[in-house]
């Protein structure tokens, strides 16, 4: 029996809870153990660790050349996942303009209906009047054949402030159908989704006594919980002591900050390779989301196979991090942010550079200072005399002096040669005023 087979076979007429243990990858044993699952405080589900994001199913042209979900790969995909005690699935009515909760409903529907949880949104940001909010709330239930919804979603709060909240969901009475909803369980469990500003989420919260949430979805990974913007999102440890203290449990999404954290800059790849050989980046940032207890699922956009495997082999016999790798993680995070390193691959594309300027050999340098985590921030840290000098002096010995970032004049015509996109003056100006802070500072 090939992969395919095994997979429809099991998933055909086994319920999700005697197959949990199996962690299947490729129709084999994979991990030691079981998915880890977390208790909903508020209703008692039982909800996998490990939810299923449902906006980034793979793609295909049908035949009149349109952009099309590929059934069948969602159909192993949901088979697999449920197979190895997956059980949660978030979708929207404006995912993949349009056509994800079909999709996902369409695989879903060939398992019991009691063996997963699904999430979707009242995504009503085009148009809030009151007739589409309502032709999109019963249109889900139309589309994805369910008389239910077990965790129901305001979608994107925080986007227009606290006036968008309001023309969306109170002015125009969707608040009060929504809570009545919930009432007659239509809707099993009602929360929000985040993305804005403190003030914003602040002002949301305080709703709480009023509408009674459920739960709250917020961006978490390891990245933004103490150095989020402030203006798109805000640091995750305040959103996550905020809504613990209220006892509502938390989904998570962008665990991987859109993908960043799966495929970081070389040098920063290379630290977590040194200290797990075996693990994948985007294995650190999933067991960091769910090693916060306050996290009942941790939402991830799973195209391909090898993303639910890897993710699978991290939430089967789940391992939570240790202190030393919270903090391990901590400085890699303040270091990709305080001293982003440049994506060169020192192609050469670029070079020469009229003006003589050695780019590759710049941005290498202080990537693999960067990199190696031993390089001079300021008078305050430990040792920084003798960082400086190190630094300095193999700046000098990597890139001969003429050669070095000063003498960017900003022409502009190394840019469109960059396959990476890199903006090469900015980067190599933002190189130059490190180096021209740590010289004045000896
Ligand atoms: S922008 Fe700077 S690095 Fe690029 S070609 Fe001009 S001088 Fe050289
Ligand atoms: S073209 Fe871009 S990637 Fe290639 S060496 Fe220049 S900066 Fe680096």
């Amino acid at each position: 029996m090939d992969r395919r087979q095994f997979i429809k076979t099991t998933a055909a007429g086994a319920a999700s809870a005697a197959l949990a243990s199996c962690g299947v990858k490729g129709g084999k044993p994979q991990s030691e153990g079981t998915m880890e699952m977390r208790t909903n405080p508020i209703n008692g589900d039982k909800v996998s660790l490990l939810g299923y994001g449902c906006m980034r199913w793979q793609m295909i042209k049908d035949e009149e050349g349109r952009d099309i979900i590929d059934q069948d790969s969602v159909d192993e995909l949901v088979d697999m996942a449920i197979a190895s005690g997956v059980n949660y699935f978030d979708t929207s009515p404006a995912y993949l303009q349009g056509q994800s909760e079909k999709a996902s409903a369409a695989a879903l529907n060939r398992h019991p209906r009691n063996s997963y949880f699904l999430a979707t949104k009242l995504s009503n940001f085009r148009n809030w009047s009151r007739e589409a909010s309502m032709k999109m709330y019963y249109d889900s239930f139309d589309v994805m054949e369910t008389d239910y919804i077990d965790y129901y979603l305001l979608h994107n709060i925080g986007r227009g402030g606290f006036e968008a909240f309001s023309r969306r969901y109170i002015e125009n009475g969707m608040m009060d159908f929504l809570l009545a909803q919930r009432e007659k369980g239509k809707i099993r469990q009602l929360g929000f989704s985040f993305h804005g500003s403190q003030p914003e989420f602040d002002a949301m919260l305080a709703t709480h006594d009023t509408y009674k949430y459920d739960f709250v979805q917020i961006q978490l990974n390891y990245v933004d919980w103490k150095h989020a913007d402030g203006v798109r999102n805000v640091n995750a440890d305040y959103l996550y002591d905020k809504i613990t203290a209220l006892g509502l449990p938390i989904v998570v999404m962008e665990p991987l900050q859109g993908g960043a954290l799966a495929n970081l800059p070389r040098s920063i790849a290379q630290q977590l390779k040194e200290r797990d050989p075996d693990a994948s980046a985007a294995s650190w940032a999933m067991r960091f989301v769910g090693t916060h207890p306050g996290v009942l699922t941790v939402l991830s956009g799973m195209t391909y196979q090898e993303h639910l495997e890897d993710n699978l082999s991290t939430f089967t016999g789940f391992k939570p991090l240790s202190e030393a790798e919270l903090d391990f993680l901590e400085r890699l995070a303040t270091t990709m942010k305080e001293y982003p390193t440049v994506n060169c691959t020192a192609c050469n594309y670029c070079m020469p550079c009229p003006w003589g300027v050695d780019i590759p050999g710049t941005f290498q340098h202080y990537n693999r200072a960067v990199g190696e985590g031993d390089f001079p921030q300021n008078p305050q840290q430990k040792d920084f005399a003798r960082l400086r000098r190190r630094y300095l002096l193999s700046y000098d010995r990597a890139v001969e002096s003429l050669r070095q970032a000063s003498h960017c004049i900003g022409c502009k015509e190394c840019l469109t040669h960059c396959p990476q996109s890199i903006n090469i003056p900015a980067e190599l100006h933002r190189i130059d005023r490190y180096i021209e802070k740590i010289r004045r500072e000896g």
